[in-house]
Protein backbone atom coordinates (compact mmCIF):
# COMPACT_ATOMS: atom_id res chain seq x y z
CA UNK A 1 0.00 0.00 0.00
CA UNK A 2 1.44 3.62 -0.86
CA UNK A 3 -0.25 6.21 0.60
CA UNK A 4 0.70 9.84 -0.95
CA UNK A 5 0.51 13.05 0.54
CA UNK A 6 -0.55 14.21 4.03
CA UNK A 7 -3.94 12.76 5.97
CA UNK A 8 -6.79 15.04 5.27
CA UNK A 9 -9.58 12.80 6.93
CA UNK A 10 -9.70 10.38 9.88
CA UNK A 11 -12.82 8.75 10.61
CA UNK A 12 -14.20 6.18 12.67
CA UNK A 13 -17.00 4.04 11.36
CA UNK A 14 -19.52 2.40 13.63
CA UNK A 15 -21.86 0.73 10.94
CA UNK A 16 -22.95 -2.54 11.59
CA UNK A 17 -20.89 -3.78 8.29
CA UNK A 18 -17.56 -1.99 9.76
CA UNK A 19 -18.59 -3.51 12.97
CA UNK A 20 -18.67 -7.34 11.48
CA UNK A 21 -15.62 -6.57 9.24
CA UNK A 22 -13.38 -5.48 12.47
CA UNK A 23 -14.23 -7.87 15.18
CA UNK A 24 -17.14 -5.73 16.24
CA UNK A 25 -15.15 -2.45 17.10
CA UNK A 26 -15.52 0.54 14.73
CA UNK A 27 -13.22 0.84 11.28
CA UNK A 28 -11.00 3.67 11.57
CA UNK A 29 -9.51 4.88 8.33
CA UNK A 30 -7.60 8.21 6.61
CA UNK A 31 -7.44 9.68 3.84
CA UNK A 32 -4.81 10.83 2.02
CA UNK A 33 -4.41 14.00 -0.27
CA UNK A 34 -2.49 12.45 -2.60
CA UNK A 35 -4.62 9.31 -2.81
CA UNK A 36 -3.79 5.76 -2.13
CA UNK A 37 -2.66 2.96 -3.91
CA UNK A 38 -3.45 -0.60 -2.81
CA UNK A 39 -1.18 -3.23 -4.60
CA UNK A 40 -0.14 -7.29 -4.87
CA UNK A 41 -2.48 -10.68 -5.74
CA UNK A 42 -3.55 -10.69 -1.95
CA UNK A 43 -5.88 -7.08 -2.12
CA UNK A 44 -9.39 -8.08 -2.77
CA UNK A 45 -12.27 -5.68 -2.93
CA UNK A 46 -15.88 -6.73 -1.75
CA UNK A 47 -18.55 -4.81 -2.89
CA UNK A 48 -20.69 -4.24 0.19
CA UNK A 49 -23.30 -1.27 -0.95
CA UNK A 50 -24.15 0.18 -4.26
CA UNK A 51 -21.63 2.90 -3.43
CA UNK A 52 -18.53 1.62 -1.38
CA UNK A 53 -16.15 -1.65 -1.99
CA UNK A 54 -14.65 -2.92 1.37
CA UNK A 55 -10.76 -4.01 0.90
CA UNK A 56 -9.27 -6.88 2.73
CA UNK A 57 -6.52 -9.55 2.43
CA UNK A 58 -6.90 -12.66 1.25
CA UNK A 59 -3.41 -14.01 2.82
CA UNK A 60 -4.14 -12.68 6.01
CA UNK A 61 -8.19 -11.45 6.22
CA UNK A 62 -6.64 -8.14 7.06
CA UNK A 63 -9.21 -4.82 6.53
CA UNK A 64 -7.06 -2.84 3.84
CA UNK A 65 -9.70 -0.22 3.87
CA UNK A 66 -12.49 1.45 2.19
CA UNK A 67 -13.96 3.46 -1.18
CA UNK A 68 -16.05 4.80 -3.01
CA UNK A 69 -17.26 3.28 -6.63
CA UNK A 70 -17.36 6.54 -7.65
CA UNK A 71 -14.07 7.99 -6.78
CA UNK A 72 -11.81 4.53 -6.05
CA UNK A 73 -8.96 7.08 -6.00
CA UNK A 74 -9.61 8.35 -2.87
CA UNK A 75 -9.71 5.13 -0.95
CA UNK A 76 -9.85 5.44 3.47
CA UNK A 77 -6.99 3.30 4.67
CA UNK A 78 -7.56 1.45 7.45
CA UNK A 79 -5.59 2.44 10.11
CA UNK A 80 -4.10 -0.86 11.19
CA UNK A 81 -1.52 -0.95 8.04
CA UNK A 82 0.60 1.27 10.04
CA UNK A 83 2.97 0.68 12.97
CA UNK A 84 2.51 4.34 14.14
CA UNK A 85 -0.69 6.68 13.09
CA UNK A 86 -0.97 9.76 15.40
CA UNK A 87 -3.98 11.74 14.10
CA UNK A 88 -6.41 11.73 15.59
CA UNK A 89 -10.41 10.76 14.25
CA UNK A 90 -11.61 13.96 13.79
CA UNK A 91 -15.43 12.36 12.95
CA UNK A 92 -17.43 9.51 13.67
CA UNK A 93 -20.41 7.94 11.48
CA UNK A 94 -22.79 5.93 11.95
CA UNK A 95 -22.75 6.40 15.49
CA UNK A 96 -26.38 5.67 15.87
CA UNK A 97 -25.32 1.96 14.86
CA UNK A 98 -22.62 1.41 17.62
CA UNK A 99 -22.93 -0.81 20.00
CA UNK A 100 -23.74 -0.41 23.84
CA UNK A 101 -19.87 -2.00 24.42
CA UNK A 102 -17.95 0.62 23.14
CA UNK A 103 -18.22 4.46 24.22
CA UNK A 104 -17.74 7.19 21.27
CA UNK A 105 -16.22 10.38 22.82
CA UNK A 106 -18.25 13.42 22.70
CA UNK A 107 -15.64 15.93 21.99
CA UNK A 108 -15.36 14.81 18.55
CA UNK A 109 -17.81 15.67 15.67
CA UNK A 110 -20.39 12.54 14.93
CA UNK A 111 -23.36 12.09 12.42
CA UNK A 112 -25.50 9.29 12.54
CA UNK A 113 -26.03 7.31 9.47
CA UNK A 114 -28.95 9.24 8.31
CA UNK A 115 -26.67 11.88 8.30
CA UNK A 116 -24.00 10.55 6.66
CA UNK A 117 -26.08 9.51 3.78
CA UNK A 118 -28.01 13.09 3.46
CA UNK A 119 -24.78 14.70 3.31
CA UNK A 120 -23.37 11.45 0.55
CA UNK A 121 -26.37 12.60 -1.59
CA UNK A 122 -25.96 16.04 -1.76
CA UNK A 123 -22.14 15.38 -2.96
CA UNK A 124 -23.61 13.31 -5.53
CA UNK A 125 -25.37 15.58 -6.85
CA UNK A 126 -22.53 17.64 -7.67
CA UNK A 127 -20.51 15.65 -9.16
ZN1 LIG B 1 -18.98 1.60 8.12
Amino acid sequence: MTARGEVTEVQACHCTMCRRQNGGGAYYGAHFSGGVEFEGDSVKWLSTSDWGERGFCTNCGSTLGWRQKSAPEDSSVSLGLFENFETPVQLHIFTDEGPSYTTIPHDVPHLTGAQVMKEFKESQKNV
